[in-house]
């Protein structure tokens, strides 16, 4: 009886916690060209219990006389597969790698990197999230909390870190606590070309991870300051799911306004949070989204009734 218990809570968290269900030997990498010296990678679909759309989260780079730059680092078993598929594109020296969040389909990769040269930039809570991580009983098999994969270069919330190189300059643009506590966009200015991390997301609904420093408010702000940052022709490159364009994204915007303002309403009446999932609040939208699964409306409804009921607000 216990052994049936403890064999299906394992089940339970594999998929989503420990990625263990998942055939990286399948996974291929897929490169697609954005901008004259601009490219995406993004795993192949149907093996990533946590991103049917595309295994890992999505890679930048940005190639030319001058190194590269690289944008995330994928699960630490994808960095050779990444490292085939950058060598494609150029041979040159990879000098600087920039995470746009602290999840480890974004930064497990990140030590690999360092041992290729590149000079680690990113959010100064990314970087103590990490160091945080590294003092936890598991840190041994956590590759996100090996100490050579963290950031070397931190930011604040100021003025964006800007790099020249390859006759471009990128941009990196703190976005207050959304998706975690340390999120980064990073903008290509001459190919207009605007990586937004996970944030913003059109497989499931939003994700705001309360456990790393996500807040429903900063989600909101960040959308907001994503829309500053894009004109109506700029490529929106999301960690997972389809390239979009800046007025995608207000309906994203509306939508978890919708929700949270349903939300609000019921937690004013009392409900509790089973009450509230039983509301379905999500319904007028379900149809609509993409890999909106039973667990991704779940968790989004459960997050946003945390953090109105926490009286954080929106
Ligand atoms: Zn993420």
């Amino acid at each position: 009886m216990r052994r049936a218990w403890l064999l299906l809570a394992t089940l339970a968290i594999a998929p989503a916690a420990l990625g263990q269900t998942m055939d990286f030997a399948k996974v291929e990498i897929i490169t697609e060209q954005l901008g004259p010296n601009v490219y995406m990678l993004s795993g192949s679909s149907g093996l990533d219990p946590s991103h049917e759309d595309a295994a890992g989260g999505r890679i930048g780079v940005l190639a030319g006389p001058d190194g590269i730059l690289m944008i995330d680092s994928q699960y630490a078993q994808l960095t050779d597969k990444v490292l085939a598929a950058v060598r494609r594109i150029d041979g040159g020296p990879i000098r600087y790698l920039v995470n746009t969040h602290i999840h480890r389909d974004h930064t497990a990769g990140n030590a690999f990197f360092a041992k290729q040269g590149a000079v680690i930039f990113a959010r100064e809570e990314l970087r103590d999230g990490m160091v945080k991580l590294s003092q936890a009983p598991n840190a041994a098999s956590n590759p996100v909390a090996n100490p050579a994969g963290f950031p070397v270069i931190t930011y604040g919330m100021g003025a964006p870190v800007k790099i020249h190189m390859n006759n471009e300059i990128v941009h990196f643009i703190p976005i207050r606590a959304a998706h975690t506590g340390g999120d980064t966009n990073i903008k290509f200015e001459k190919a207009n070309v605007l990586f937004i991390g996970d944030f913003y997301r059109n497989y499931g609904y939003p994700f705001i991870d309360l456990n790393n420093g996500g807040t429903l408010k900063g989600m909101l702000e960040g959308l907001d300051a994503t829309m500053k940052s894009a004109d109506a022709n700029t490529k929106l490159i999301p960690g997972h799911g389809t390239i979009i364009k800046r007025d995608d994204i207000i309906p994203y915007r509306d939508m978890v306004v919708a929700v949270a303002d349903k939300v609000g309403g019921l937690i004013a009446q009392g409900k509790s949070l089973e009450e509230v999932l039983a509301a379905k609040v999500t319904a007028p939208y379900d149809a609509k989204t993409a890999g909106g699964t039973d667990e991704s409306t779940k968790r989004f409804v459960t997050e946003v009734y945390q953090e109105l009921k926490s009286g954080r607000g929106r």
